[in-house]
């Protein structure tokens, strides 16, 4: 019965934890799957967005400036008059770098194909040298200007955004490309503010899905170069469309998240990286505290469990055995307390005596007192026993007003010895039933046991002997 309500309150504990635990990791994957979510479709584009934004803001200045030297009407009259003055030409593109804070001035003409800069004429641009394929292009582009991103021809350390704009005089005729070049610094230390500030990679790939700019600080190359396969099918996936995200799984738990958009200006896809090993560090915070919070609640509720149906099983198995008004025990419980004494006195060859015992005139007792007054002689005739007898001594509610004792390593003698001490006892005691007090005698039939004697054996020896001490006047025992 133990075991099993053990077993009870282990599989209650195992439900209430098998639960918390479910909750939790369910709770855990969506909030890990929310926040990928967010990074993959919140954050990566709005920081692209961002950036976006910047780069367009900062070729806007460098269009305007190349859109009015293409305009300008000093650049027709001097071309038109056949480049005679070349230093008037080099002058003005002077002007134009200090002016507006360029980093370069140029303009090609189509006449002679010369290359001038700030610094002077240059070169002579060639259809043949793939170095001048910009400047082909920006003759046959339908559009007024075209950006091109470059080694800088006055410098070529130096990679630079072009704004060449095509000069077209007045009848439409092409004279040239004309324009102004920028740093790429300023995207440069706005992909650095982006890598700082977020964790983020920004780099640009180009239309076959080549690495095109990384930005000074290249960061995480290692990561891409080790994750290469993964990294070139992303792009690949990427530059069919204007902008997408795409994720995956890399070595180490580690999820890579991709936004790519296309920048018509440069021909580039702006690519907005995020790794994300740290950022759900937070949900697995929660999680363990929410295991560790499970295992304590499971705790708990078993412990209130074990708590609980100890003290209603123990409740109910002391009804079960024991006679709630004299805390004697009962008959059920008798049988079992029998062959334990007999078994150890025979063990250790100890005498093992009964005596059953009788309250005399009852019935007399109820009719001038009441029921309830009967109900306290009897639990105050059970007190005088338990004091009398051992620790290791059985005393039995054998029926309404009669007992049964198993009086262990006692033999006939001690037994009536104590029964004489009983017997006065009792009937020295003025038992407190209310408004008056009431007197009583009992009478007892006492035997010692054989050994491979059954208890309904002695019992029917006994109450034999109680029988007798009955019939002859009462208050009396009788041995045998
Ligand atoms: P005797 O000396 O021959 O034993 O006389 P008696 O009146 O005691 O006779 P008997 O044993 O036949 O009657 C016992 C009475 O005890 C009958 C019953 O009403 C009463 N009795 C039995 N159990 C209880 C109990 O739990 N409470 C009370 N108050 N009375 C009980
Ligand atoms: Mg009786
Ligand atoms: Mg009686």
């Amino acid at each position: 019965m133990i075991v099993s309500k053990r077993l009870n309150v282990l599989a209650i504990g195992i439900i209430v934890l098998l639960g918390c635990i479910a909750t939790s990791l369910t709770s855990y994957f969506f909030a890990k799957q929310s926040v990928y979510e967010h990074v993959s479709e919140q954050i990566l584009p709005l920081s692209s967005d961002n950036i976006y934004s910047e780069i367009q803001r900062d070729l806007l200045q460098p269009t305007l400036i190349s859109s009015l030297m293409a305009h300008d009407s000093f650049v027709h009259d001097w071309y038109l008059e056949g480049e005679k003055t070349p230093d008037q030409m080099v002058n003005y593109l002077k002007n134009i770098q200090t002016k507006y804070d360029t980093i370069t001035a140029f303009f090609v003409s189509e006449q002679t194909r010369k290359y001038y800069h700030s610094s002077g004429v240059l070169k002579t641009v060639s259809e043949s040298d793939v170095h001048d394929a910009w400047y082909f292009e920006a003759k046959s582009s339908s559009l007024p200007n075209v950006i091109n991103i470059d080694s800088d021809t006055a410098d070529a350390e130096r990679i630079t955004v072009f704004v060449n704009y095509r000069v077209i005089d007045n009848s439409g005729v092409f004279l040239g490309v004309i324009g102004v070049g920028l740093s790429m610094n300023l995207v440069d230390s706005l992909i650095e503010y982006f890598d700082a500030r977020y964790g983020r990679n920004v780099y640009f790939i180009d239309r076959s899905g080549e690495v095109m700019f990384n930005g000074a600080h290249q960061h995480d190359l290692s990561f891409r170069e080790t994750n290469k396969a993964s990294f070139e099918q992303a792009f690949s996936s990427m530059v069919t469309a204007d902008s997408s995200s795409v994720s995956f799984n890399a070595p180490q738990g580690k999820t890579v998240f991709l936004n790519s958009r296309y920048i018509p200006e440069f021909n580039w896809y702006l690519i907005v990286e995020q790794v994300e090993d740290g950022d759900t560090e937070e949900v697995e915070r929660a999680l363990i505290i929410n295991l560790v919070l499970s295992g304590v609640v499971s705790l708990c509720i078993l412990a209130f469990v074990h708590w609980v149906t100890r003290g209603y099983s123990n409740k109910l198995e002391r009804m079960a055995r024991y006679d709630h008004l004299t805390g004697a025990v009962n008959r059920q419980t008798l049988d079992v307390l029998f062959q334990k004494a007999i078994g150890s006195s025979n063990k250790k060859q100890e005498a093992l005596s009964l005596v059953l015992i009788d309250i005399d005139h009852f019935k007399k007792v109820n009719d001038n007192f009441g029921h309830q007054a009967g109900d306290k002689v009897i639990s105050g005739v059970a007190r005088i026993m338990k004091n009398l007898l051992h620790k290791e001594d059985i005393i039995c509610r054998w029926g309404g007003e009669e007992f049964l004792f198993i009086l262990s390593n006692t033999d006939k003698s001690k037994a009536t010895s104590l029964i004489k001490t009983l017997l006065n006892r009792i009937e020295d005691t003025k038992f407190d039933v209310g408004e008056s007090t009431v007197s009583i005698t009992i009478s007892a039939g006492l035997t010692q046991l054989n050994t491979d004697e059954s208890l309904p054996q002695a019992i029917a020896r006994a109450d034999a002997r109680l029988y007798q001490a009955k019939k002859e006047g009462r208050n009396t025992f009788r041995s045998g």
